[in-house]
């Protein structure tokens, strides 16, 4: 058990977790998604995580087994269990890594993180271009180049708007990947910025 919490921590730090959060903090889900990602997608945990669930509520946990394909995981197969009938997560402050990083995705890259065109995924998407796109009208490259990176990146959100029209009929998307390097710019960018609540 001691051995599992340090891999989980050690895992969120990687992730840069807390960042992530800072950055998911800005969004809402819409209503209208009702709980995709719980409902529809394979929920991956350590096994500190199993035993934090299962000592919450074993009967829920009940649902969760080892992961065939990597004997340290743990999954959830969808619906999540602990989803419960307002569509609200039932362990909200104890869910696993994986939720609270969702809609980002870590990947094995070690320098990039995933992020899925949910509808909360796209939104980030389009801060995180509006941020680039900021920082190349501000850059010293020339005009030429600079038009040039910019209608890339225009372009960019266009075809993660078309992924996100699909989001709940394709089963996999094309995932944006982020630098670790970009996660605390972007949430200074959005911090910088009025959250919903004060709009
Ligand atoms: S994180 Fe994305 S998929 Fe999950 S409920 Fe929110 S908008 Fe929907
Ligand atoms: S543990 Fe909570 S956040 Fe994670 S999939 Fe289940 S209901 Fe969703």
């Amino acid at each position: 058990m001691g051995e599992s919490v340090a891999i989980s921590l050690a895992v969120k730090r990687a992730v840069r977790y807390d960042i992530i959060q800072s950055i998911l903090r800005h969004y809402e889900c819409p209503p209208s998604c009702q709980s995709h990602c719980c409902s529809k997608g394979q929920i991956h945990m350590f096994e500190d995580e199993l035993k934090v669930l299962s000592s919450l509520d074993p009967a829920r946990a009940g649902k969760i087994c080892n992961d065939a394909t990597s004997p340290s995981l743990y999954l959830m197969q969808a619906p999540c269990s602990f989803l419960n009938d307002t569509g609200r997560c039932h362990v909200y402050e104890r869910r696993p890594t994986v939720c609270g990083l969702y809609p980002f995705k870590v990947n094995t890259s070690g320098s990039t993180i995933g992020l899925q065109p949910c509808p909360v995924g796209f939104l980030i998407i389009r801060d995180f271009a509006s941020w680039v796109i900021d920082t190349l009208s501000k850059s010293d490259i020339s005009s030429g180049e600079r038009s040039r990176l910019i209608g890339e990146w225009q372009k960019n959100v266009e075809s993660y708007e078309l992924e996100l029209s699909e989001f709940h009929s394709k089963p996999v998307l094309l995932e944006m990947q982020i630098p670790y390097e970009d996660l605390e710019m972007l949430s200074m960018f959005l911090a910088s910025r009025k959250l919903p609540a004060e709009n």
